[in-house]
């Protein structure tokens, strides 16, 4: 018992035995205590009732407000303190009261004359003792009771020593079976146990009867008679004699299949894509883990990465809408891993992003046609809510021999540089990754580095393509085209750093320096005489057009560098228009506003919608050099039916029309012939450096 004070409530009106009680209590009898006195019935209700505490109470039955030879003392404090434990004070002949009174609930009683010492103190520590555990044993036994209702749980009760086992009516209902279907071996329970949990079940039984668990407690699958399995829980106890050996072992059973699977649900979804139910990055990155340590202990152990990405997915998005692009997801998924040996991996790691693993890949070539095998597969047209929609894909591929990887998200890495090389020579094709991509990719990130000092060094020069009238054959105006003097990699064209300045928003102070450029030369050309009708092109890129300030900063410029109004033209292309969505056409009504003319750059190969054109205040088109060259000329093949179309489209929307790429004397003718008012190309004359087309308007070339 611990020595915390006791607190004693005496009700006793006798001071004599009053002060005899408190002697023997200050003199140790019940170790440390507190007491609390009342003189009657009436005094300890009331102290009770106003909430005063007390550990046991030492309770005189015969009292000045009780009825003699009565318990009523026992039964008024009862009422108000059901749980306090209570000690009787006994005279002579109050025995057979005092014996009914423990049937009543009293703990003990003591007989007032010949009290002793430690009599008293034994008295009250068992009758908190004895009442704490009678509590607690009731507890518990409620407890079990409304456990095994509540939970509908099927008991069993195992007896060790004949080895044979009680199964409840439940227990046997629960898999489906009669009460007479169930024997009482041992076997009825471990023969419907699933053979892959059995080990471990038994293994659980056994520590528990050795000792080693303080209660059995097993999930394993059980056959129902229907021939399905059902996840349950089988919970015990074992019983044991004196010398700790266990001869009897009981508990029960609870039917937990509809927790297993929530359990395996939420499981799965956190590793899984809920469009396609493939596995997810997470997952991906976990399973290329596994094979990255496999293939590091055993060299002789090889797998490849691949790397997936749709072609131009944002299209079928923009113009079809998002659920036809999930849907087409969805067919993807479902093409790839029918193509795939049972231990590989296909997941989807974001947007129209897939990867797969090829585990215990013997030979390189294997991948490479796995790639091929997913082009092929894909070339069929997808069936989309009543669309034909065709796509392709772009495959990276690395494989565990060209790098020792230490961590899945390398290889996942190379795996995306190789896409990116497919994607660049072509798309719907793969690559595989080598040093010299990495390199590459490397390189690339030098060019960056070197972008950004590229304006305050003045690395950056502007040069000019001429652009012809073709009725006339004289210069109408240039284009300005950037140039790249690359301190270590000499001129460099745009190709090879456009796209970067793109990703990284260099672009916009690169952009505002060509313009600047661009329009200080005109003035300069327009200022002599001879070039004051010339115009410049200058090409707006999609960020630009979608800053804030593009207006204000234009207008400021134009106010900054004289040249005659409607002599710039910006040309941008329809996906850097569609980028700034309801915008803009307001937008670029306030550019035209400052007299500036706006072209659509490689017109065609966009996908706007006839309808969208229409409503764009452009006022020129720039036809595309895939159709010029393609369509060959005079020699009037498909790619010439569409310049037709669009030299006439253009003229039906009341814009001019340009043609770029022209190479040829039978281009040009052809053009002429199809009253296109402007051309561009090699044939007049490649992009110039600045003096050199200063050159051409002062000698008033003339093709
Ligand atoms: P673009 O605006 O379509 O420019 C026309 C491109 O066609 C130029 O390539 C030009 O050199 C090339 N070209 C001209 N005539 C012929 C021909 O007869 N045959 C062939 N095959 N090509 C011809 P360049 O200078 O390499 O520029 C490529 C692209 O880089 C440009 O395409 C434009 O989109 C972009 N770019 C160039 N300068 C700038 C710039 O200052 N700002 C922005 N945002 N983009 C620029
Ligand atoms: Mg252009
Ligand atoms: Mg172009």
């Amino acid at each position: 018992m611990t020595d915390r004070p006791i607190r004693v409530l005496i009700v006793e009106d006798n001071p004599d035995d009053l002060r005899h009680v408190l002697q023997l209590l200050d003199r140790g009898a019940a170790g440390p205590v507190t007491t609390l006195t009342a003189g009657s019935v009436a005094e300890a209700v009331d102290l009770l009732h106003g909430g005063a505490h007390a550990d046991v109470a030492l309770l005189d039955l015969a009292l000045p407000d009780t009825t003699p030879g009565s318990l009523e003392a026992l039964e008024r404090v009862q009422a108000v303190a059901p749980l306090l434990p209570t000690v009787l004070l006994t005279g002579l002949d109050d025995e057979v009261v005092a014996e009914e009174a423990i049937r009543r609930g009293a703990q003990d009683y003591l007989p007032k004359r010949n009290l002793e010492a430690p009599l008293l103190g034994r008295a009250l520590r068992y009758a908190i003792e004895r009442q704490r555990a009678e509590v607690a044993l009731r507890e518990s036994e409620e407890r079990y009771a409304l456990a095994v209702a509540g939970a509908n749980d099927g008991l069993w009760d195992w007896d060790l020593q004949r080895d044979t086992i009680y199964f409840s009516p439940r227990w046997k209902g629960m898999l489906g079976h009669g009460l007479d279907e169930v024997g009482e071996a041992p076997q009825e329970w471990f023969e419907r146990v699933h053979p892959d949990d059995l080990l471990i079940l038994r293994a659980e039984i056994s520590a528990h009867r050795a000792g080693g668990t303080p209660h059995f407690k097993s999930e394993h699958r059980m056959l129902h008679k229907d021939g399905t399995y059902r996840w349950m829980q089988s919970r015990g106890i074992a019983v044991r004699d004196p010398a700790g050996q266990p001869y009897r072992m009981a508990g029960s059973m609870a039917d937990i299949t509809a927790r297993k699977l929530a359990e395996k649900r939420l499981q799965h979804d956190a590793f899984h894509d809920s469009l396609t139910g493939l596995p997810n990055r997470a997952l991906f990155l976990d399973r290329l883990g596994v094979a990255l340590a496999h293939a590091r202990r055993r060299g002789d152990h090889a797998y490849a990465v691949l790397f997936l990405d749709l072609d131009r997915f944002k299209n079928v998005n923009d113009s079809l809408g998002h659920h036809v692009g999930d849907e087409l997801l969805v067919a993807v998924a479902r093409r790839i891993e029918v193509l795939l040996r049972p231990g590989d991996t296909v997941a989807r790691l974001g947007g129209d992003e897939f990867a797969i693993l090829l585990d215990g890949v013997d030979d390189p070539a294997q991948a490479s046609r796995v790639a091929q095998r997913v082009n092929r597969e894909l070339s069929r047209p997808f069936d989309i809510q009543g669309h034909e929609v065709f796509v392709t894909m772009s495959l990276g591929i690395t494989l565990s021999s060209s790098a020792s990887y230490e961590r899945p998200e390398d290889a996942l890495r190379d795996a995306d540089t190789a896409m990116y090389r497919a994607k660049a020579a072509g798309k719907d094709r793969h690559a595989i990754f080598d040093r010299a991509m990495h390199e590459h990719a490397v390189a690339l990130l030098q060019v960056e580095t070197d972008l950004r000092r590229a304006i305050e060094r003045q690395e950056f020069v502007v040069h000019y393509q001429p652009i012809v009238e073709l009725a006339s054959g004289e210069i109408d105006g240039f284009e300005a085209l950037l140039r790249w003097h690359h301190p270590a990699h000499g001129l460099l064209q745009p190709d090879s750093f456009i796209a970067i300045a793109e990703d990284t928003g260099l672009i916009v102070p690169i952009g505002w320096w060509v313009l600047r450029e661009a329009c200080r030369q005109l003035a300069e050309w327009q200022a002599d005489g001879r070039g004051r009708s010339i115009a410049v092109s200058v090409n707006l890129s999609g960020k630009q057009f979608l800053q804030t300030d593009l207006v204000r900063r234009m207008r400021r410029l134009l106010r900054e560098v004289p040249i005659s109004p409607g002599s710039l033209r910006l040309e941008m292309t329809e996906g850097a228009i569609m980028e700034q969505g309801q915008a803009a056409v307001a937008k670029l009504l306030q550019l035209r506003e400052l007299g500036i003319k706006l072209y659509i750059d490689d017109f065609g190969t966009g996908y706007s919608s006839l309808s969208y054109l229409h409503r764009l205040p452009m006022d020129g088109l720039k036809i595309d050099r895939s159709f010029i060259s393609s369509g060959a000329g005079a020699e009037a093949g498909g790619s010439s039916e569409i310049v037709r179309s669009i030299v006439a489209l253009g003229r039906t929307l009341g814009m001019g029309v340009a043609a770029e790429g022209l190479e040829t004397a039978e281009q040009v003718t052809h053009l002429r012939g199809l009253s296109c008012e402007l051309g561009q190309g090699f044939f007049f004359s490649g992009p110039v450096d600045r003096s050199a087309a200063g050159g051409l308007i002062a000698q008033h070339a003339r093709w």
